[in-house]
């Protein structure tokens, strides 16, 4: 680390110094005003012997000083990570940070929202009106402002705020030990005890402390706005209230000490370093695009592809470990969990944070939920995560989506496949069958290149082909390695071509010149294939002129879109749903409306939750005619159907296969038809048909085959 550098654990080592400086000054303004001469208002350490007050500000700054010093021991393991850019888009961060402190993403789980809601909001107000009383305090007797109607109002509202902080932490408690769902049950620690345990104790000491001076002070009829402090006092005899006051007042403060200090050290730390995590979140490359990374055909100092080791993550990858809440809504909908894959992308969050904080300097405690004490020898993340877990996963994003405080997990795994792929070759061997493929025949399938536009002989127009002389066209479309090679998605090319036609739109393929885009070789860690993959074809579309390209693939339309422009590569990308309902929008094409049952629709998650794109296909399906039912789990909830990510290269061998699950789930609605917009998808789900033998009765469809059906009548 640069000596002279100002870094975050600097400044928070210099704040944590002069913390208890900082609250000694206070006390000492304490002595300064003359004595309060109020009407109705409160006398501030009124009981208290002054020097148990000294000892009070003492301790609050060297708690508040041990707190500030221990987050800067975690800052400094953020400092280990990679430099990432975080800077700018201040309204989209202030927007993101407003999203996390007012609980929205934390309310989407209706019981855990509210609960968590209940408790942050009591505390931060309890917070803020105890700091409030501090300052008037401080202030001479005529600026202070805790007087009269006002006063009566802040005590109104500081005893509902304790009664609902206290709901909260009790609704919490009985949540997690008598109904706990099982995300929750596998992950609870004593830990979790005690931090609930010494929330109620700041709660319930508060109004005891209140309820002891109340009973002290005879109960002036105005502090009947503290009410329930008013009814509590009945418990404290007059003649006993003061001792009674001095020791709740010593219990309250001792705890709330206790929580500044464990405030860094236990999960509590996610109360602060979760919304500034959703601040950071917002990031200038679109969420379906992975890392960029530089040109690896030219780059000659690179040293390391991904990351395996804690300081090759970023530092923002570092920081997202201590922001988890432990929550495992990710886990909860992960389909490579829920099928019996040992992938839990909770886990994953966690491990990586377990291996930076235990090879930290000074090593400082991991994150939370962690089982045991585990012994790392060194600063891999492989010594806790293994290979089965990251091949495992879809990369369907639903864990990213769900998560609350916008961890960013799938970076992390894509990161780690890469360094897995490239510096240890270390991947599941029907992968290096496709990794070969794409090198030598320059799509998956091993196909010859030469086969792409076959499919053109099955059509009664001509196909334009970008390259051959005199062609030019306004739109590319984009066949993909599935529409060209695979039989059952060439139904889905020959339809689409077969609406752009019929529509006029004036459209050329690449035919043997497109090749496959590299999104399985990216996705499975091959970074150094598909960037040759992806060069070739960015040379040859801005060679031919291309502006626009229509996909029918998600994958495609991702990578096209999002993440060819970080190789020089713009286009303006529409995938064949959102083209079609255009067309359909134009009067270009008509369909008659006449969709046989009901439909329910797979959203593809590199439509959906990659691009947001959840509306072009049902609006589509519907002017089509259909009768949509929706699945259980769909739009941003959808469930994978286990092919992305290179799944579809890769054999699933553990647990209930992914595309079965799937497949159960579009079988329960009822429906005779089930449509996708993916060639992958259309595949698993096909085949989850016929595993389940259901294949005479339900008919899986993409979105073109069924427009086809209603505009050209096949
Ligand atoms: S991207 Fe999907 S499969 Fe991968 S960890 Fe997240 S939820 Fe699981
Ligand atoms: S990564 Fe997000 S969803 Fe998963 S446990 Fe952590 S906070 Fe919860």
């Amino acid at each position: 680390m640069d000596k002279r550098r100002v870094t975050v654990s600097r400044l928070l080592l210099a704040l944590g110094i002069a913390m208890p400086v900082v609250t000694l000054g206070f006390w000492g303004l304490s002595l300064l005003p003359d004595e309060p001469t109020f009407a109705i208002g409160r006398h501030v350490f009124g009981n208290i012997p002054e020097p148990l007050i000294i000892l009070f500000y003492v301790a609050v700054g060297l708690a508040l000083g041990v707190a500030v010093y221990l987050f800067s021991l975690r800052a400094r393991n953020w400092e280990r990570g990679a430099k990432e850019r975080r800077w700018g888009m201040w309204g989209r961060r202030a927007k993101e940070f407003l999203r996390g402190v007012t609980m929205a993403s934390v309310l989407e789980d209706r019981v855990a929202g509210v609960l968590h809601a209940m408790i942050f909001y009591g505390f931060v107000v309890l917070f803020l009106g105890t700091a409030t009383l501090e300052l008037d305090h401080l202030l001479p007797n005529n600026l202070k402002f805790l007087e009269g109607g006002f006063y009566q109002g802040y005590s109104l509202v500081l005893d509902v705020a304790a009664l609902v902080f206290i709901a909260g932490v009790a609704g919490a408690a009985v949540r997690r030990y008598l109904f706990p769902p099982l995300r929750i049950r596998t992950k609870t620690k004593p830990e979790d005890a005690w931090i609930l345990l010494l929330l109620g104790l700041i709660g319930v000491t508060g109004l005891l402390t209140e309820a002891a001076r109340l009973s002290l002070e005879g109960r002036p009829d105005y502090e009947v706005w503290s009410f329930a402090g008013w009814y509590l006092s009945y418990l404290f005899p007059q003649s006993t209230a003061a001792g009674t006051h001095q020791i709740v007042w010593i219990a309250h403060a001792v705890s709330f000490g206790a929580f500044l200090v464990a405030l860094p050290v236990t999960k509590l730390r996610h109360m602060l370093t979760s919304p500034v995590n959703m601040a950071l979140a917002p990031r200038s490359r679109p969420k379906g695009a992975m890392r960029e990374m530089p040109n690896l055909l030219e780059a000659t100092d690179i040293e390391t592809v991904g990351a395996a080791k804690v300081g090759e993550f970023t530092w923002k990858q570092l920081y997202d470990t201590d922001a988890c809440t432990i929550c495992g809504r990710c886990t909860s909908v992960c389909p490579a969990n829920h099928t019996g894959k040992p992938l839990d992308p909770r886990e994953i969050v966690l491990k990586l944070g377990e291996v930076m904080a235990r090879t930290g300097s000074p090593a400082v405690s991991p994150p939370v939920g962690v089982d045991g004490e585990i012994t790392v020898t060194s600063d891999s993340v492989f010594e806790r995560i293994t290979p089965a877990e990251l091949w495992a996963c879809t990369t369907c994003r639903a864990c990213e989506q769900v998560c609350p405080v916008d961890i960013e997990i799938l970076d992390k795994i894509l990161d780690m496949r890469r360094y897995l792929a490239l510096m240890e070759a270390d991947f599941p061997s029907q992968l290096g069958n496709a990794f070969i493929s794409m090198e030598n025949s320059s799509n998956p399938y091993g196909m010859s290149q030469q086969e792409r536009a076959a499919w053109t002989r099955e059509v009664d127009f001509p196909v334009k082909i970008l390259g051959e002389p005199g062609v030019t066209a306004e739109y590319l479309y984009w066949v993909g390695c599935a529409g060209s090679f695979d039989d059952r998605n060439r139904k889905v090319t020959l339809a689409t071509a077969r609406l752009l036609h019929a529509a006029g739109v004036d459209f050329a393929i690449l035919g043997p010149r497109e090749l496959c885009t590299g999104d399985p070789a990216r996705r499975a860690g091959n970074e150094y294939l598909f960037q040759t993959l992806a060069l070739q074809n960015i040379a040859t579309l801005n060679e031919a002129g291309v502006t626009q390209i229509i996909a029918q693939c998600p994958h495609c339309f991702n990578t096209l879109a999002n993440e060819y422009p970080q190789f020089g590569g713009n286009y303006r990308v529409f995938h064949h749903s959102q083209f079609l309902m255009d067309l359909v929008a134009q009067g270009k094409l008509k369909p008659n409306g006449r969709v046989d049952g009901k439909v329910t629709f797979h959203d593809p998650c590199y439509l959906g939750r990659h691009n947001d794109e959840y509306d072009a296909p049902r609006r589509l399906l519907r002017v089509a005619g259909a009768k949509l039912t929706e699945m259980e789990r769909n739009r941003k909830g959808s469930f994978c159907c286990g092919a992305g990510g290179a799944q579809m290269w890769m054999e699933e061998h553990t647990g209930k296969k992914v595309n079965v699950e799937r497949t159960q789930e579009a079988l329960a609605t009822g429906a005779p038809t089930i449509a996708t917009g993916c060639p992958f998808c259309y595949v698993m789900l096909d085949d989850g048909v016929k595993d389940l033998g259901r294949e005479e009765e339900v008919a899986v469809k993409d979105l073109a085959m069924i427009l086809a059906e209603q505009v050209l009548g096949r």
